[in-house]
């Protein structure tokens, strides 16, 4: 594709070594970024925001003793606030915002040296599997199906983000993962997504959906720059209580790919009816890529897990319906056009509706409905029941002895943008069936590429890692990484 480095490691390395500056990386990157218009991932190019910083981080690393992050340019998912830089999650309804402060996570990226290249474009408000619900338009993945030029969805929500890194437009980019939001677009477009332990990284100045599942994180070429970037995002933060006072080991130190003696979980529930062979046949050939590296696998059960879905679907709706509240017409963005005599409650309904599009109103309307009075206790008590059950699944994997769980990552490829019936909302819900179990038990998970199905198109596979543990999890993916040996590149067409 080129010459310039495409992964986190390889920049750091030529960076230290001055075969590259910042730059010079960073110019690249914009190039890449402008001619790759058709992919529609960067959706806000901050160039003036990325050559400063570039500089910034040339002179810290002429002194020497860089931080690793220090000139790796870097894309931002839009739902982080970043000072001075427009952040509309992908919504209309936030038209015109330029946030005047910058989120925990962004600002430990900057402080790092890495470079910001813009903004990423995403499902509005994170709501959605397929990028198609972006104020901005869908996001493009670079991945073609054999044979054929039909465009395909990168994934959701974070489908910008993933097909920035896919098609090497900059080695990194920031996702976050509410039900699947990382770990999907990773494995649609062949790259890695980790999805941290709830509360390992601060959610302080992202644009809230679903606060108790919300987690940002790293959206990369390689397991290794999984770690990287965690590193430099992960760790405590006053400003969200609900951040974990733990320490950050050193994630990327931890890589050694030996996972002799581990116990790997099979969960039998997650073999569905009408699961595709290729993906049935690929979570058995990465069982088998793990036993060779020297672990045991195991049969597990995770009882509770058909639910999962269903309990998401309540969950998600009522935080969100609470958290996009805020969105009225007064503080943010938009305002819709009023008559005369409108007053402050027409305000309110005109913006709202115009402002919203069909997912997210639908979702707010689920929300209020299933916390409301009368049906509080028939839907949102008894999701939130089912939500300790999948826990203590897990739970009980855990305490027998097992240290991470396998399983496909989504139930299908890529598939064609404008595929799915937007009638039929659940058909779209249903990608999400093996990764929000992960959220709703709060722990982490990544995608690794490890394969292409027969139409030629990227395969993940997901480990599930006990809380806290993802430089174990992190491990675990390095050797199946090794393993899986995944090196197909999309065919630029673009
Ligand atoms: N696809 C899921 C949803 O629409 C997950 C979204 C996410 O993780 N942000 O809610």
């Amino acid at each position: 594709m080129s010459d310039r480095p495409e992964t986190i490691a390889a920049a750091r390395a030529a960076l230290r070594a001055g075969d590259v500056t910042a730059a010079e990386l960073t110019a690249a990157c914009l190039d890449a970024i402008a001619a790759a218009a058709p992919l529609n991932a960067f959706v806000h190019v901050t160039a003036e925001i990325a050559r400063e910083r570039a500089q910034a981080a040339d002179a810290l690393l002429r002194q020497g003793d860089a931080p690793a992050m220090c000139g790796v340019p870097v894309g931002i998912k839009d739902l982080f606030c970043t000072e001075g830089a427009p952040g509309q999650a992908g919504s209309r309804i936030l038209e015109g915002f330029v946030p005047p402060y910058e989120s925990t996570v962004t600002g430990k990226l900057r402080d790092a040296g890495a470079v910001m290249l813009g903004k990423l474009n995403m499902d509005e408000f994170a709501m959605g599997s397929s990028n198609e619900t972006s104020v901005y338009g869908p996001a493009v993945s670079p991945w073609r199906a054999a044979g054929s030029t039909a465009p395909l969805t990168p994934g959701g929500s974070s489908g910008g983000s993933a097909a920035a890194v896919a098609a090497g437009l900059c080695p990194a980019a920031l996702g976050t993962d509410t039900g699947g939001s990382i770990r999907q677009p990773a494995a649609f477009t062949g790259i890695v997504g980790l999805k941290p332990t709830y509360g390992r990284v601060s959610r302080w100045g992202i644009v809230a959906f679903a606060s108790s599942l919300d987690q940002a994180g790293p959206m990369t070429r390689t397991v290794r720059d999984a770690a990287i970037l965690l590193g430099a995002i992960a760790g405590p933060d006053p400003k969200d209580s609900t951040s974990a006072d733990r320490p950050v080991p050193d994630f990327e130190a931890a890589l050694s790919g030996d996972i002799r003696g581990k116990v790997i979980g099979i969960p039998r529930e997650y073999r569905m009816d009408g699961m595709p062979d290729a993906i049935d046949a690929l979570w058995q050939r990465g069982a088998e890529m793990l036993r060779d590296a020297g672990a045991r696998t195991v049969d597990i059960s995770l009882p509770h897990t058909r639910y999962a879905l269903p309990a998401y679907y309540i969950i998600a709706p009522a935080e969100a319906s609470s958290n996009l509240a805020r969105y009225d017409g007064v503080r943010y963005g938009f305002r819709a056009p009023l008559a005369p005599g409108d007053g402050i409650t027409e305000m309110y309904e005109k913006t709202r509706a115009a402002g919203f599009g069909a997912e997210v109103r639908r979702r707010v309307m689920i929300g209020t409905y299933v916390l409301s009075a009368g049906f509080y206790d028939a839907y949102y008590r008894r999701a939130q029941r089912v939500r300790t059950l999948i826990k203590r699944d897990f739970e009980t994997a855990f305490a027998d002895g097992v240290d991470a769980i396998l399983t496909p990552s989504t139930p299908s490829s890529a598939f064609e943008i404008g595929a799915l019936d937007s009638a039929d909302p659940v058909e779209m819900y249903l990608n999400d069936i093996f990764t929000v179990t992960v959220n709703l038990a709060g722990l982490p998970g990544i995608s690794v590429p490890a394969g292409l199905d027969g139409r030629g198109l990227p395969l993940g596979l997901q480990l599930i890692g006990r809380p806290w543990e993802e430089a174990e999890l992190l491990d675990i993916g390095f050797a199946l990484e090794r393993a899986a040996c995944f090196v197909s590149r999309p065919q630029r067409w673009w």
